[in-house]
């Protein structure tokens, strides 16, 4: 399959659609899932037109990690979480739903009830606030 454009990330990344932001420079947007599996529940996406991970140029893997880690250590933070899982699928048959290369930053403690697909729609008013306090401690 090939990169379709019209996916609701490159949307997103071109300003045709919302998102909170949580994160942002050359290389990498990171924001809030808007169907979060856990308070904070943030996604970080290359500013690269790619389905997956395989297809990534490599000038993108390092600045994907260091966001990654700098808002899951401020997730921790905040959250004060057990544990912290990064996923990352690619392709239908995996789970993959939105096809631009994402990673899920997920708070996971006991008794946090994951679900892996399956959540409410949040309001951006809420995710403004979960997004405000992962913001004040990157
Ligand atoms: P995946 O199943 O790994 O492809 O994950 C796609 C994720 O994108 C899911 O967790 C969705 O809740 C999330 N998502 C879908 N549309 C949006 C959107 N417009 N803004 C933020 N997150 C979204």
């Amino acid at each position: 399959m090939s990169y379709n454009d019209k996916n609701i990330f490159a949307k997103i990344l071109n300003g045709d659609a919302e998102c909170v932001k949580v994160l942002e420079n050359d290389f990498i947007l990171a924001f809030m899932d808007v169907m979060p599996q856990a308070p904070g529940h943030t996604l970080v996406i290359p500013k690269y037109k790619t389905e997956n991970l395989l297809n990534l140029d490599l000038n993108y893997f390092s600045p994907i990690l260091e966001a990654t880690q700098k808002i899951a250590s401020s997730i921790k933070k905040v959250y004060s979480p057990t544990g912290v899982m990064i996923l990352q699928l690619n392709g239908a048959e995996a789970g993959q739903t939105v096809f631009h290369l994402h990673f899920h930053i997920i708070q996971r403690s006991e008794g946090l009830n994951y679900k892996f697909h399956s959540s409410e729609p949040r309001s951006f008013k809420e995710l403004q606030k979960e997004a405000d306090k992962i913001i004040a401690n990157l």
